[in-house]
């Protein structure tokens, strides 16, 4: 049996998956990624969790026939390297994760951006599967995304696929990369946590009372989603905003490029699942210059391990075993 691992290094955790040849998942370890310690903090844990991993799938680390990594920030996909990870505490300079989970656990460590493998294994696995254009709007901590046309890829010059970064107001809402009017200034999670801690200083909210209550010291995924089914009326309305912004700028780009379904994922998108994506989906109509023609809209199908299992197919693009089979999608390599 040749058994691949996938990491999905997420900004609240780590997931990691071992999987066989179907892309089963194996064995599954999961832990919190460290807020202090830096890069070194995180490769270890990192480590940690492959193993865990690999002892709930019974294999030896050393055994795996390769690790395929998706993390934030930038990647050199040749080099091993991640830089400016900005959502990971203390990882503002370029640190060989590759090489150094490699001299750690023994296999080939291959590495690509978090939002491009999680988009690869929805191509390949998930809900994008029956199509050959295609949108990713990943809807979490920021708004990233990924454009697939004719079933490969759209890197651009290696920054393609930002959607979070289209206009979706002129002089609007502060973003948190410093510009103005974003769609990310309105629909991801840390500005919408910034203004909710605005706002909550004269409207009232239970959204810091959930967040306590579960040990959080952000306003996660789940939290929001509680507060909705609380029906919490900041977070009703802050989630309305965001909707709205995701339906000006995702009708923007479909009215730019007229791909056949737009996938959505993240934190986020996957929590909030198919009620939401059907908001978005309303939100987008009277925006579409071709309204009669929409394209799909649908939820990431492989939610919470979609990351981990499209970190795993790395492995089968860039690695040395050829027997394992054909992907739709050609190997991530961006170094945005
Ligand atoms: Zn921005």
């Amino acid at each position: 049996m040749r058994l691949r691992a996938g990491v999905d290094l997420g900004g609240t955790k780590i997931q990691v998956v071992i999987v066989d040849d179907e892309h089963s998942v194996v064995g599954e370890a999961r832990r919190p990624t460290p807020t202090s310690g830096g890069p070194e903090a995180v490769a270890e844990q990192i480590v940690q969790a492959v193993r865990e991993a690999a002892a709930t799938a019974d294999v030896e680390p050393s055994e795996l026939v390769g690790i395929g990594a998706g993390s934030p920030g930038a990647v050199d996909a040749r080099a091993g390297t991640v830089a400016h990870a900005r959502n990971l505490t203390g990882w503002e300079g370029v640190f060989p994760l590759g090489p150094t989970l490699t001299e750690a656990i023994g296999p080939p460590v291959h590495l690509a951006n978090d939002v491009d493998v999680a988009l690869d294994a929805e191509l390949a696995l998930g809900a994008a599967k029956p199509y050959s254009s295609i949108i990713g709007v990943w809807w979490g901590t920021g708004v990233g995304g990924g454009i697939i046309l004719d079933g490969k890829r759209w890197d651009g010059r290696g920054a393609a696929g930002e959607i979070g970064h289209t206009v979706v107001r002129l002089n609007g809402a502060h973003c948190p990369c410093g510009r103005r009017g974003c769609l990310e200034a309105y629909a991801g999670r840390a500005a919408m946590e910034t203004r909710a801690r605005r706002l909550a200083k004269r409207k009232r909210t239970s959204l810091f009372a959930i967040m306590e209550k579960r040990g959080r010291t952000q306003l996660t995924s789940g939290v929001w989603a509680q507060a909705l089914e609380e029906e919490d009326a900041l977070a009703l309305a802050l989630l309305e905003r965001a909707v709205a912004a995701l339906g000006a700028g995702v009708a923007s780009a479909v009215n730019l490029l007229d791909v056949e379904a737009v996938v959505i994922g993240g934190g986020l998108g996957t929590r909030l699942g198919q009620a939401y994506t059907e908001r978005v989906s309303a939100a987008m109509a009277p925006h579409l210059f071709v309204p009669e023609n929409p394209p799909a809209v649908h939820t990431a199908a492989l939610g919470d391990l979609g990351g981990a299992l499209g970190a795993a197919l790395l492995v089968l693009d860039r690695g040395a075993n050829t027997k394992a089979p054909p992907r739709q999608a050609r190997a991530s390599s961006s170094s945005r």
